[in-house]
């Protein structure tokens, strides 16, 4: 675009006025490059929007995985310039057209979510406009926004209007604040660590073992509890351990449920899990990052009874409200034990303590600057509504179980009943060895691609995953993935010549 050469003075070099005038202006002439004007950025959304248009209409037709690795070659920075439809190409046959495809509606691996696209004009907006979030003093509009989000969650969950809340980059740092919560709440530290008892499942999300390290709890007593045949926590062991744990001179002080589960969507009984963690003092902490929201479809409403008893709940919308990656919730009642770890104030910031009429995202996380994450949940809600939403879960409840008949009918093993819309699958084989013949089963569906799907162990048992929860899974899609599924299983017989 410019061709202006900088030569670089020595600091030291004092320069007479107008060689430093000029030396701005030459300066100024290069740094303007990074201001595109009107007709430079009419040009550039149009290739993007060209892209997303081309991406979003052709979607459908890209597989949900295919195998490779990107050129790194390609990837590399070097100095000099590159016009942005030569790099739009580099990203879509490096990035876009490489591993799994979260936004396609195929995505039935892990935890899905799709990408809701108004969320994306949010990012784009809040983007250019780039208020700053995380205190209410510079952004009091943005940071309302977050907050109103919040308040949001609040009523759906049944918490207090008082409690306090953040949006987190995604579910694993929301864990992370609750869990500082309760450490600061019930002062875990010092001799205090290694008496202190937390109950937890063995199906809890690895992000909590992983917060526990990070705060310091990593010594702290775990207790793994039992679990019934639906793969939640017997809550008859739960109260007998706590009791066991006390008369040993221990001192419980946490347990976590989860609703919705990785591995099989289970939601835990929160109301008695509740009472339990009431009786004796507890923190109760409740995982819903994946399941809060079908709290929302009156099929399933009566299964989150006790979730407002919670001290913290996490969800995370960039899975179950479908949103795209990079947005998590936490909610806590006690604000004085969010507070302790990450209030905080210093002399730079005196002018922002002077407003504060409405909660500072910064106090209720590690984060100070932040991205103005509310503006992703606010506007798809505002224009589209909740009932979109709510017809998407019940539509994804009745895919699941239309999936898990179909399977059956192919000869498959199906888990128990899922509470939401995470399940699991193997194939019965009697000649070969089951895990190996599952194992087998899913590398031919690994390379088809067709649909992804993930798997994992259930008691050692090796089992294929299904979880939809992308907004663009529609019955044509299990229909895709059955067809496929039984062209992979003649397939794998073919293979062990079974
Ligand atoms: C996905 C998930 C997490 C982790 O959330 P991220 O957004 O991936 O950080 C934690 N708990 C549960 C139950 C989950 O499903």
């Amino acid at each position: 675009m410019l061709s202006i050469k900088y030569n670089p003075l020595p600091l030291t070099f004092i320069l007479p006025m107008n060689s430093l005038i000029n030396q701005i202006e030459a300066l100024q002439k290069i740094s303007q490059e990074l201001d595109p004007t009107f007709e430079e950025r009419e040009k550039l959304n149009e290739q993007v929007r060209e892209f997303a248009n081309h991406f979003m209409e052709n979607l459908e037709s890209y597989p949900a995985y295919v195998k490779g690795e990107p050129s790194t070659e390609k990837l590399t920075i070097k100095s000099g310039k590159k016009n942005l439809k030569e790099l739009l190409a580099v990203f879509n046959s490096e990035v876009v057209l490489k591993g799994i495809k979260p936004a396609s509606g195929k995505h039935l691996g892990y935890v899905p979510g799709g990408g809701i696209y108004t969320a994306a004009l949010a990012d784009f907006l809040a983007s250019v406009t780039n208020e700053y979030a995380g205190m209410y003093y510079a952004s009091p509009g943005a940071v309302a926004i977050e907050n109103e989000t919040l308040n949001w969650m609040k009523s759906i969950f049944g918490f207090p209007k008082d409690a306090v809340g953040n949006l987190t980059s995604g579910g694993s740092i929301a864990n992370l604040i609750a869990l500082t919560a309760a450490r600061d709440k019930h002062k875990i530290k010092n001799e205090k660590i290694t008496k202190s008892v937390l109950y937890l499942s063995p199906q809890t999300h690895h992000c909590i073992h992983k917060a526990l390290r990070i705060i310091g709890l990593e010594d702290v007593k775990v207790q793994l509890l039992e679990l019934d045949t639906l793969h939640k926590i017997d809550t008859l062991k739960l109260s007998e351990k706590i009791k066991e744990d006390i008369s040993n001179g221990l001192k419980p002080f946490m347990v976590i449920a989860t609703a919705g589960t990785t591995d099989t969507g289970a939601i835990d009984s929160l109301d008695e899990i509740g009472e339990i963690a009431k009786n004796h003092n507890l923190w109760y902490h409740i995982d819903a990052a994946y399941g809060g929201f079908f709290i929302l479809s009156e099929s399933k409403k009566n299964l989150f009874k006790g979730i407002e008893m919670a001290d913290s709940l996490v969800v995370d919308p960039h899975k179950g409200l479908f949103l795209p990656y990079g947005i998590g919730a936490v909610l806590i009642k006690d604000k004085e034990a969010v507070f302790h770890s990450h209030h905080y104030t210093a002399d730079y910031m005196q002018d922002a303590n002077s407003v504060n009429s409405q909660l500072n995202p910064s106090d209720v996380s590690p984060e100070l600057t932040k991205h103005f994450r509310g503006l992703r949940l606010w506007l798809p809600l505002q224009i589209h509504g909740i009932e979109p939403f709510i017809a998407s879960f019940d539509e994804k409840l009745l895919l699941t179980t239309y999936f898990r008949n179909q399977l059956v009918e192919l000869g498959f093993k199906v888990g128990p009943k899922p509470d939401l819309t995470i399940s699991y699958f193997w194939y019965p084989s009697n000649e070969i060895e089951e895990n190996e013949f599952n194992e087998k089963l899913v590398e031919f569906i690994h390379t088809n691609g067709d649909v992804f799907l993930s798997t994992t162990k259930i008691e050692g048992k090796f089992v294929i995953r299904m979880a939809i929860l992308s907004i663009r899974t529609k019955k044509a899609t299990i229909d895709t993935a059955i067809k496929m599924i039984n062209k992979c299983l003649i397939e794998t017989k073919k293979y062990f010549k079974y």
